[in-house]
């Protein structure tokens, strides 16, 4: 067994058991009339849902979680938590789901549905470029399969350990291929596309595969769901030239709205990344909220209409979930 299967187990007992269950002591008294926007990514049946994204949740670790928090909370949509329809004696939650992965539609949705609690879905609409799988995910898919050297236009990255590495900076490809715009990621695409053979593997659907447009329809149809945009292609904004965001933030617009036919208003920036600019940029585009997370923090500059989340880390105890969620409202 290798050292990262065994981190894969020890990680999936710690997120079963550590998975949101909110002790008695303090569950009563948290931040009545409060409002938080929680943000999840997958949600998955597989036995060790974290083996390629740390931020996945196993369905049953998902299930425990909306059970508690629906008995001690409020469950809000996103046009409730904008109006500030909140209810005063608890706290408030808006439930939000990144990326749009199929497994929302199939593990999430149905859940929810039963339980009548809101919830929004941002897409990443790549299938606008006839593309059916985000840059990041086909990069962890793909990796064991990578030779121990890749070169993507020029740059050299070799394979140590964990990861493939920049030679000059020591930077690992993810937080090199951020920071670049979308040439370099299309290159990027090209090169993993060869060592895609994951692909066949239907045991590994639930990391990769995206909602297809007739599933985005069915949940912006639903009034208890709320869709919205992450961006056409993934790419961080403030890391590329205005024309590139505007051009990415109009074209997911204009994708979501002709599937569903509801008007999109929210975006969650694609990684939470944020600046001034970037933030005029998409309210010039016609979103009118944007989301960010808590690694990239409100600051005072930005307009009321910019909130951000607490993500759900699955490795993290109720207890820092809730100083997560305090930080955030504060
Ligand atoms: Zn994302």
């Amino acid at each position: 067994m290798t050292i990262q299967q065994l981190r894969n187990i020890k990680y999936t007992i710690l997120g079963g058991i550590k998975s949101f269950s909110i002790p008695n002591t303090i569950r009563k008294s948290i931040f009545p009339g409060e409002k938080i926007i929680l943000a999840y990514h997958g949600v998955s049946k597989q036995r060790n849902p974290n083996t390629f994204n740390t931020k996945f949740l196993s369905q049953a670790a998902f299930l425990k979680q909306i059970i508690e928090m629906k008995m001690h909370f409020n469950f809000i949509s996103l046009d409730q938590f904008a109006h500030n329809e909140v209810d005063p004696t608890r706290l408030n939650i808006a439930l939000t789901f990144d990326d749009g992965y199929l497994n929302n539609y199939t593990e999430v949705c149905p859940l929810l549905d039963d339980l009548k609690i809101p919830a929004s879905f941002f897409i990443t609409t790549i299938f606008n470029e006839g593309l059916d799988i985000l840059w990041m995910d086909l990069y962890d898919l793909c990796f064991k399969f990578l030779p121990r050297q890749i070169v993507i236009d020029g740059i050299v990255f070799q394979k140590k350990f964990k990861g493939m590495f920049e030679m000059v900076s020591g930077m690992e490809l993810k937080n090199y291929t951020i920071k670049k715009d979308t040439a370099f990621i299309e290159k990027l695409y090209n090169l993993l596309n060869k060592y895609a053979h994951f692909k066949s593997d239907r045991s590994l659907d639930d990391f990769w595969k995206l909602m297809a447009a007739e599933q985005i329809a069915e949940i912006d149809r639903n009034p208890l769901f709320t869709i919205g945009s992450h961006g056409n292609r993934h790419i961080a904004y403030p890391f590329v030239l205005e024309e590139e965001a505007r051009r990415d933030m109009k074209k997911s617009k204009e994708a979501l709205e002709k599937i569903g036919g509801n008007k999109i208003i929210y975006m969650a920036l694609p990684y939470g990344a944020a600046n001034l600019p970037t933030i005029n940029t998409a309210m010039s585009c016609g979103y009118q909220y944007l989301l960010l997370d808590e690694f990239n923090a409100l600051t005072k500059e930005y307009p009321e209409s910019v909130w951000n989340r607490c993500t759900i880390n699955p490795y993290l105890s109720a207890k820092n979930h809730i100083l997560f969620i305090k930080k955030t409202l504060c």
